[in-house]
């Protein structure tokens, strides 16, 4: 038998002291005192965060939303038919996160990162906060590069840019998300990553938009997140933040991100239903004091990155659906004041044939017009201006007959430019054909054709430019310099189309 001396034991009792762990752990837990419509009363959460994620039983999540002087208010996110009375909750300590990655690109999730498209499970390694603080000042740098759209009179009268929130606003049907749609489409092969967030949609919208994403190629670079009028409100709720964290991941990379929130009118009221059901005070139209806060903390994460944190960029284009064209609604008014211009759709244009429909007296982008390419800018100046009095002077001499030969021209340009700005659904343009075509409507060189051809002259100078050895030069020099070709080279190149089109 051994013998173990004191001093031995002494020492080894020294070592399982500092061996020893305290593992004790105090968590923070409560009681769900009342549930019901996907709302939590929890009671006895006293360091629960703003925006803390709370573990329930049955694997069902919550986020803090109302933090009160006994009790917390919970959305839960999940089964919350499995939640009921008495059930214990634990905080985390963490706030609500999202899975982010390339890996979402092509598919379709909800707004926690879960595939919709049956095309299997996304493994994600990386999770980023849903709510952060916007980037500052310092942080970022002036918008200068320009996001084409490839919609003519977009790229002409409202030009956007990268880092930029440009509004669309208008009545129901009348091609808002059409807009949106085209510029993501517009997009491919010019390493933008683009995110659709779909926000209280029928689950049948958003399934035919998926579609014409993949045939248009453009899934192959678009994340579609979805939270549909189904869906309980919290997911809606979420969705938008869930898109621009996505987002940020790509920004904060040095890439270029273009995210749509379609519509932000739809979320203010999935908003308004959780506060409602969280008991804060209505305010005006019945929205809670901080709707404002709900938009603009979104909208402020759209950034042009400055050079040091890598240039990257998030351009957002969130989407107000108007009643009766009531642009001095609540909803409204904040995201307009948010935003750096709106691009305003109008029904009578829309019905009247003129698509897209916008008026282009409403519409304006507060910073594009530095994102602007020369070439463009340079054949669009006077285009906002001849558009405005063309329609004055339509309305004018509507009833007259006779009319002097300057009169008579300048109706006749306006015509013609009207029916320019017109393009399709996913007609979308690059960059030299809006030019030349727009050279040619305010040089005068389509003012002797006649209205019924304009549309087949059109096409014949898009031909030309892309067959003939005159037009590739020529959309050449636009593409590699942005700069307007040479006036008689343009001249020339109209003239052979003319010559060819009679
Ligand atoms: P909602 O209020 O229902 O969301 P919306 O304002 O988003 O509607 P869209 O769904 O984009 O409008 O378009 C409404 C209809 O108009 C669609 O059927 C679309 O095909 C058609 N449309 C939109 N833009 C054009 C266009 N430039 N040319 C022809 N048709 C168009
Ligand atoms: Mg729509």
């Amino acid at each position: 038998m051994s013998k173990i001396n004191v001093s031995e034991i002494s020492s080894l009792i020294k070592e399982q002291i500092k061996a020893y762990k305290n593992d004790i752990k105090t968590e923070n837990i409560g009681t769900v005192i009342k549930v019901g419509d996907g709302i939590a009363t929890v009671y006895g959460l006293d360091n629960a965060m703003e925006s803390e994620l709370l573990e329930f039983p049955n694997n069902v999540y919550g986020m803090v939303l109302n933090l009160e002087k006994d009790s917390v208010g919970v959305i839960l996110l999940g089964d919350y038919l499995k939640i009921k009375e008495g059930d214990l909750v634990k905080c985390t300590g963490r706030i609500l996160e999202v899975p982010v990655g390339e890996q979402f690109i092509g598919r379709v999730i909800n707004p926690l990162g879960q595939p919709l498209d049956g095309k299997g499970a996304i493994k994600a390694d990386k999770y980023r906060p849903i709510e952060v603080k916007a980037s500052g000042v310092m942080d970022r740098k002036s918008v200068f590069e320009p996001l084409q759209t490839g919609i003519k009179v977009l790229d002409a009268l409202v030009p956007i840019g990268r880092g930029q929130r440009e509004l669309i606003i208008g009545d129901r049907q009348t091609g808002k998300t059409s807009i949106a749609i085209d510029t993501i489409i517009n997009q491919k092969g010019k390493d933008v990553i683009c995110i659709y967030v779909a926000i209280g949609q029928k689950e049948s919208s958003v399934a035919s938009l998926v579609d014409q994403l993949y045939k248009y190629d453009a899934m192959d670079y678009t994340i579609v997140v979805s939270a549909s009028a189904s869906k309980p409100g919290p997911l809606q709720y979420l969705a938008p933040y869930a898109g621009v964290t996505m987002g940020e991941e790509f920004m904060y990379n040095g890439k270029h991100v273009l995210i749509v929130y379609d519509d932000l009118s739809k979320h203010a009221v999935a908003y308004r239903e959780l506060a409602l059901l969280l008991h804060r005070p209505p305010g005006r139209e019945a929205f809670p004091g901080d709707v404002f806060y709900l938009h603009s903390r979104l909208l402020e994460r759209a950034a042009k990155l400055s050079d040091s944190l890598g240039g990257g960029s998030i351009t957002a284009l969130p989407i107000i659906e108007t009643q009766a064209g009531d642009i001095s609604a609540y909803i409204p008014t904040n995201v307009i004041s948010i935003t750096d211009g709106q691009i305003f759709l109008q029904s009578d244009l829309f019905y009247s044939g003129v698509r897209p429909a916008i008026n282009p007296g409403l519409s304006v982008s507060r910073v594009g017009g530095s994102a602007q390419t020369k070439a463009i800018k340079k054949v669009s100046g006077t285009l906002r201006l001849d558009l405005a009095s063309f329609r004055e002077l339509e309305s004018f001499t509507q009833f007259g007959s006779d009319l002097d030969a300057a009169t008579n021209a300048k109706l006749e340009r306006g015509r013609r430019t009207v029916e320019i700005l017109k393009q399709g659904l996913h007609v979308v343009l690059p960059l030299y054909k809006e030019v030349v075509i727009l050279y040619a409507l305010t040089k005068g060189f389509l003012d002797d054709i006649p209205m019924n051809e304009l549309l087949s002259f059109e096409q014949e100078v898009y031909n030309y430019l892309d067959t003939s050895d005159e037009g590739k030069n020529i959309a050449n020099i636009i593409m590699e310099t942005k700069q307007l070709p040479d006036n008689s080279l343009l001249d020339n190149c109209l003239i052979s189309v003319k010559k060819r089109f009679i």
